[in-house]
């Protein structure tokens, strides 16, 4: 048998032979036999994982990758971070799961959490744990504005992605998944979001008035616009799973400035821009705004032990007891892990590196800018896209994508997929990624791309 380097001193990525090894394959073939055709990440990343550490993963064959899906944004500090694995084992022998119960490692947790907040913002917001999903928070926060409001129908913007549950579902543009289940949540309302470089007017962001938010500030303030007056508008400020569209400032706040003038509760959706991976603790505070509810999850616990929580403003604080339950909302570890991991983001100026390492990222990937599919290569902090489309009439390049994301795990990174028809390639690297992860990662890419050049069609 090979020996393999231990890994959590391996620095760079290596693959021997095609993907995936025998071994990824049987537990591979076995899967696809036990589970739900529904399975997703390893349709398109074909490895069984045996272990990880940091920015590294080691599948079953003993090839090890780059990973800058981390989880879909969820191991903010990487895989393993040995601190963080030490508060969370510490905690596994004194309590694990807690209910609503006030707890210390919970009490440490929430205000770690309100200690990123503005003091003002800080000095108004109430928590509310909930089940362990984004999706679950998402629901609690559609629930709570509803509540509060008496309303019923809810904004949200094309492109959004809120989860998939029933309601988060309903919430979310990607029409695939909502077609095949009927009578999905009633009166939700989409508006374009300010995806510039599929501008339906074809203007371009250095000319255009934000055109986007004007059709709904008009059908907002429209007597005879059609929607009642909503319980919430929900809002991300980067479309992740849209495909990393990083939406405009001007659009931002007058979204906010409107919600404001008709007293509809604002709502961002941080469960995938939060906890830093934008280089602010969360991205709204890039845009100058302060919304009413913030849901997050994914990145709290820092570890990949599952949480969620929406904060919001105590005037909608209007729920009785009970009124959003959940038997997982206490998870003690999560908690340990999450207000650890908070201590060193700061000690170690982690939302510095990701804004050293996102620009980093987007001076690398200038090397594929000019490229003829490349329509466009965006990001923020260390959420980045490059949307492939074909030059001749704009069509989203999804086979292409495809292509570059199969070559480049082949290479030793993965990467995952978004946008429209999957025609942007994503990275989410960790927040505390190195320089060097960094530059093996973009030229793997850049290569990728460089090699992937369709004669015709996609
Ligand atoms: N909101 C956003 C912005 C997301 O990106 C996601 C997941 N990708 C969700 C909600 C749903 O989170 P979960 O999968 O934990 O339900």
């Amino acid at each position: 048998m090979r020996l393999l380097d231990d890994i959590a001193t391996v620095t760079r990525p290596h693959v021997d032979g095609g993907l995936p090894g025998p071994r990824s394959a049987e537990l591979l073939a076995r899967q696809g036999r036990r589970e739900s055709n529904a399975r997703v990440y390893p349709r398109h990343l074909p490895i069984a994982i045996a272990e990880a550490s940091g920015s590294f993963i080691r599948d079953l064959d003993g090839n090890v990758f780059i990973d800058f899906l981390t989880g879909a944004g969820v191991l903010s500090l990487g895989h393993n971070h040995p601190a963080l694995v030490r508060a969370a084992t510490n905690q596994l022998s004194q309590l694990t799961h807690g209910l609503d119960f006030p707890t210390p490692a919970k009490d440490a947790f929430t205000e770690a959490q309100l200690s990123m907040l503005a003091p003002e913002l800080r000095s108004r917001m109430k928590v509310h744990f909930c089940g362990p999903t984004g999706a679950n928070a998402v629901d609690a926060a559609l629930k709570l504005c509803k509540t509060a409001t008496g309303r019923g129908d809810v904004v949200s913007f094309q492109g959004g992605f809120h989860g998939s549950t029933h309601a988060a579902m309903a919430l979310s543009g990607l029409v695939a998944q909502k077609e095949p289940v009927p009578n999905g949540m009633p009166g939700v309302h989409f508006f374009p979001y300010s995806y510039c470089s599929r501008c339906p007017l074809d203007l371009s962001p250095d000319t255009c008035a934000t055109n986007c938010v004007s059709y709904l500030e008009r059908s907002l303030q429209d007597s005879h616009g059609g929607i009642p007056l909503p319980a919430a508008v929900i809002l991300e400020m980067v479309q992740g799973e849209g495909g990393v569209v990083v939406a405009r400032g001007s659009f931002v706040r007058r979204v906010r400035a409107l919600t404001r003038a008709l007293d509809i509760p604002l709502v961002v959706d941080e469960v995938q821009t939060g906890c830093g991976r934008t280089g602010t603790w969360f991205a709204f505070e890039q845009y100058g705004i302060e919304p009413d509810v913030i849901i997050a999850s994914k990145a709290l616990s820092g570890v990949g032990v599952p949480i969620a929580f929406i904060m919001y403003d105590e005037r909608l604080d209007t729920w009785a007891p009970g009124a959003h339950t959940g038997t997982f909302r206490g998870n003690q570890l999560a908690f340990a892990a999450g207000a650890e991991a908070i201590r060193i983001i700061r000690r170690d100026d982690v939302l510095g590196n990701v804004r050293r390492r996102g620009e980093q990222v987007g001076c690398l990937l200038t090397a594929v800018r000019n490229h003829p599919w490349v329509r466009e290569v965006r990001g923020l902090g260390l959420m980045w896209g490059i949307e492939l489309a074909d030059p001749r009439d704009g069509r989203p390049a999804s086979a292409l994508a495809g292509e570059v994301q199969a070559r480049a795990l082949r290479q030793g990174l993965i990467v995952e997929l978004g946008g429209r028809n999957d025609c942007v390639v994503r990275l989410l690297p960790p927040l505390n990624v190195t320089a060097e992860v960094i530059d093996i990662a973009c030229s793997i890419l850049v290569d990728v791309i460089e090699e992937c050049r369709p004669r015709t069609g996609t």
